[in-house]
């Protein structure tokens, strides 16, 4: 069923014209501007609020799309946003930004506004450095390719044909067999395309080398951080970030793995057996999607009343739109209509266990969009994505104790155990991709057979407890489909940094919940307004970068899993 909104079905009488006239206004008012800090200031909120109906405009367009793929009005309305007026917004706001930070009143607006703020339009005129743009352009283009080729997938497991994500699905089958028939077939099928795919990444890595270069810098790391909005660590920290994990994270990994292969009645863990835990899966019915909202308001009930007067009001003004239909897009995600002062979530719910986990991690976002509501800069409402997934992910773990409002105790037990198997295991995975991309940034002339020889030898350091013996050459196949290697470089950790703030969390409430919500709900309100390391603080958590932050982590997950 669809969720009708109202607020979604406003007529789209934005016109590019209308936003050309508006921006040229806008310029034309800040090149003449009165040296008064108070005109600037009134300027700044002017040239806010239009970039927040522009945002808002965007996201109800991207939101009714999701809701129905089919729908040719909400793609057409998507596409004229994308094609006729997000270009001449990015112009015009590369310009406002050039004059702002040029301005001698910036010290002015950077106190009523924050200096967090202009260090954000610093990083991002960087990206419109002239020389290049072209490049950016081609890598575009050549992530279009990648994706096309994964996107052509037609693998064939057992009598069905069947695309990349369908053919991975079937590698957490109950069935051993099916697994692993479904492992090997994906594996087949990578290196049927292993030339496409390092020619891919090649033509990729020279790019981003060739615009560091340009910009005077030997390699692309920098602009790679910069890129991701880090104003507070770099490659150092990160480096950091990895040997904690590779301390504490990979011997608890190694155990689990331990009883995995225990729980599968084998001697060790198979490459194909590595994402099944026999034992824990629930019944693919086991949440009702009529129940699941219900439910939720339960479970917020029981966290905290400020969460349940969000959930509540979302569920009243039809801000969740939560059961998969045809035509819906796949996957979960939460936005904000800036304008309106709304936040919505849309999931792809089936009934299945791990709906929970995601509309409770959509509601994480949700909630920290609602308590951010308050900051005036449009930048400044989401933090950077590593700090970002700390409500989602720090949300998951915090409902945790009270899942008993969707499963039985002994369903409940079990998602509970799933959860943190599956975090400690992804903990060392994600410490293999952000130490592939550094060393393949540091050389980017390296041939496809030594990035491969490379991805195998991080992955026998950090991935330790899963068996290859007589499937070697297929360990170099993972990396080709993780898309973030190829478009979205250096990104993966901060599901690593974020996770290290949720754990703590979890970590906190175990021992005094109602401080530890009330702590989240500081973190909510504290939105984007303070860089990654100063919300970790403000959080009263252990950096993320000190090596034994996840010590204390592992040995709370270790008591409960009784390891
Ligand atoms: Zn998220």
């Amino acid at each position: 069923m669809a969720a009708p909104n109202p607020t979604l079905q406003r007529p789209e009488n934005l016109t590019a014209e209308l936003v050309q006239a508006t921006f040229d206004a806008l310029l034309t008012e800040l090149k003449a501007m009165p040296d008064e800090p108070a005109d600037w200031e009134q300027f700044f909120l002017r040239w806010n609020a239009f970039k927040k109906v522009l945002a808002g405009e965007a996201s109800r367009r991207h939101y009714r799309e999701a809701q129905n793929t089919q729908d040719a009005v909400a793609e057409e309305a998507v596409r004229y946003f994308r094609e006729q007026i997000q270009p001449i917004a990015e112009v015009v706001n590369a310009k406002v930004r050039e004059i702002l930070l040029a301005s001698r009143h910036r010290p002015h607006l950077e106190a009523r506004f924050g200096a967090l703020l202009f260090r954000y339009f610093e990083l991002e005129q960087e990206s419109f450095a002239a020389v290049n743009i072209p490049l950016i352009v081609e890598e575009g283009e050549i992530q279009a390719d990648y994706q096309k080729t994964l996107g052509a997938a037609q693998i064939r497991v057992g009598d069905q044909t069947l695309t990349l994500p369908r053919a991975l699905a079937l590698t957490a089958d109950p069935d051993e067999a099916v697994r692993k028939e479904a492992w090997l077939a994906v594996g087949r099928w990578v290196q049927s395309k292993s030339p496409e795919l390092h020619g891919y990444y090649s033509e990729l890595v020279e790019r981003r080398h060739q615009r560091a270069q340009n910009l005077g810098e030997a390699t692309f790391i920098p602009m790679g951080y910069r890129g991701m909005f880090r104003t507070d660590y770099g490659p150092a920290e990160a480096a950091a970030f990895r040997e904690g994990i590779l301390r504490h994270v990979v011997p608890l990994a190694a155990k689990i793995r331990r009883m995995q292969a225990e729980a599968l009645g084998a001697a060790t863990v198979k490459p194909w057996n590595m994402g099944y835990f026999p034992g824990f899966s629930l019944a693919p019915d086991v949440a009702p999607v009529e129940t699941q909202l219900s439910n939720a308001a339960t479970l917020f009930a029981r966290l905290h009343p400020t969460l349940l007067g969000h959930f509540q009001r979302m569920v009243e003004g039809k801000l969740i739109d939560l059961e998969n239909r045809p035509g819906k897009q796949p996957g979960a995600f939460c936005t904000t209509f800036d304008d309106e002062g709304l936040v919505a979530i849309l999931c792809n719910s089936t009934g299945a266990s791990k709906d929970i986990g995601t509309l409770i991690h959509e509601m994480g976002h949700a909630f920290q969009a609602w308590e951010s509501g308050w900051i005036e800069p449009l930048e400044l409402r989401w933090p950077t994505s590593d700090a970002a997934e700390i409500h989602s992910m720090g949300m998951e773990f915090l409902s945790l104790p009270e899942i008993e409002a969707f499963f039985t105790p002994e369903d409940a037990a079990k998602f509970r155990r799933l959860k943190l198997i599956d975090t400690v295991v992804l903990l060392p995975y994600i410490a293999t991709v952000d130490a592939f991309q550094h060393w393949i940034y540091a050389n980017p002339e390296n041939t496809p057979e030594e990035r491969d020889d490379e991805w195998c030898r991080l992955w026998d350091l950090f991935m330790v407890g899963v068996d290859w013996e007589g499937f070697e050459e297929f360990q170099a196949v993972r990396w080709k489909y993780q898309a973030h290697i190829f478009e979205a470089p250096f990104y993966y950790i901060d599901y690593g940094i974020a996770e290290s703030g949720a754990m703590q969390l979890w970590r906190k409430a175990l021992d005094d919940r109602e401080r530890t919500m009330e702590i989240y709900l500081k973190l909510c309100r504290i939105g984007g307004t303070q860089s990654v390391l100063e919300i970790f603080r403000s959080g009263e958590m252990q950096s993320p970068f000190d090596p034994d932050v996840f010590q204390p982590l592992m040995a709370a997950v270790a008591t409960e899993l009784g390891l």
